[in-house]
């Protein structure tokens, strides 16, 4: 039996979690063991508590198999405190040092790309997250007057770069096409990407199965718009991955259809989310796009051990695509619900 936390968060959170969960209940319905409990953390609770969680919420949540995490953000909390409070305190808790976002264009129509390539976006940002410039190093010193000045330091740890980078290797070993890109900018972040880089090239002598390159952060945003196909598995640090994250998921039909998954391979601890927020401006309207929490839900599974459920979610997102099931986002006009109700027709799973 594997034990669920689900946090639905703020805004679209709750009302694309509510699919994921019927989707999980369609999956026990068909024998799948699987049980969760919702933990109601939010900006409501921020707001009314001080704190998104409790405190003895992290030691609890690691007693899970796995997270199910909505999304966070209020524009009453314009800093996004709680959200902090709750992902990076889960991520940095939990050490789930590697970021995966699979970017995999569904349906031709939905990329923006005009030309070639678009069939072949089938690739992985991995991340690293939890250090880089996300590591919350730094401070303001004259806060407020002429004179402030703030600090924000960038960790980087031989440790940290190499555990993540032996990890993308081993997973760019294991897909169709075995290539590594190693995204940076050592030629200007003379230290941190001058380790990454020395890191990068030691790793990479012990994978010889494994194509590996480099490209400078720059360039590679101009080569995933012009020449996606060109990608397997991009491994990056916490900032310049959440850019590439961002980017891939806008090739491949936008944040509606992008999950992610935070995991720490040697502990098998995951927490497994869609990359987009609350998106303050929909929420409440019952028109938010559910695929990218549904796929979530698929590598959740996967994680947890069922490959075949996991593969059935995807087919089911791919078909219900294809036979016009959209919502607004994509052109479509179906609601939230009936998104997720189309998907869950088209499931195929003994
Ligand atoms: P937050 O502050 O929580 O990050 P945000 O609005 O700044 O919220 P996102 O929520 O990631 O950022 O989304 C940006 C925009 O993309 C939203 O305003 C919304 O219009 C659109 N969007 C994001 N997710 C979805 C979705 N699942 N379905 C439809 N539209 C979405």
């Amino acid at each position: 039996m594997s034990r669920i936390a689900v946090i639905p968060g703020d805004g679209i959170g709750p009302e694309v979690i509510a699919e994921a969960l019927r989707l999980l209940e369609l999956l026990r319905g068909k024998g799948r063991s699987f049980s969760w409990d919702v933990f109601p953390f939010s900006a409501e609770t921020f707001l009314r508590d001080g704190r998104a969680m409790p405190l003895e919420a992290l030691g609890q949540l690691a007693g899970y198999d796995a997270i199910l995490l909505g999304a966070f953000g209020d524009p009453r909390i314009p800093d996004m405190a709680h959200g902090r409070e709750v992902v990076l305190g889960l991520r940095q808790g939990l050490d789930l040092y590697v970021n995966m976002r699979p970017v995999r264009l569904l349906l031709p129509e939905l990329t923006p790309l005009k030309r070639g390539g678009a069939s072949e976006i089938d690739f992985v940002v991995l991340r690293e997250n939890t250090e880089g410039l996300y590591a919350h190093a730094g401070g303001f010193l004259h806060r407020g007057t002429r004179n402030e000045t703030a600090l924000q330091t960038s960790v980087d740890t031989r440790f940290g770069i190499e555990r993540f980078l032996r990890y993308a290797f081993a997973l760019a070993a294991a897909r169709p096409i075995a290539k590594l890109t190693l995204v940076d900018k050592h030629n200007a972040l003379r230290f941190s990407g001058d380790l990454w880089y020395r890191t990068f090239l030691e790793v990479a002598s012990a994978f010889s199965s494994v194509s590996a390159e480099h490209r400078f952060i720059d360039a590679a945003c101009a080569e995933l718009v012009l020449n996606p196909g060109h990608f397997s598995v991009i491994a990056a640090d916490n900032l310049f991955g959440d850019i590439l994250g961002d980017l891939g998921a806008a090739l491949a039909g936008g944040l509606g259809f992008a999950p992610s998954a935070n995991i720490n391979p040697e502990t098998g601890k995951g927490m497994f989310e869609p990359i987009h927020g609350s998106a303050p401006d929909i929420a409440g309207r019952g028109i938010a796009n559910p695929c990218a929490a549904l796929l979530a839900c698929a590598m959740m599974v996967e994680h947890l051990g069922d490959k075949e459920a996991a593969m059935a979610i995807e087919k089911a997102v791919r078909k219900s695509l294809a036979e016009g099931a959209l919502t607004r986002d994509a052109g479509g006009t179906l609601s939230t619900s009936e998104m997720g109700k189309a998907v869950m027709a088209r499931m195929d799973i003994p």
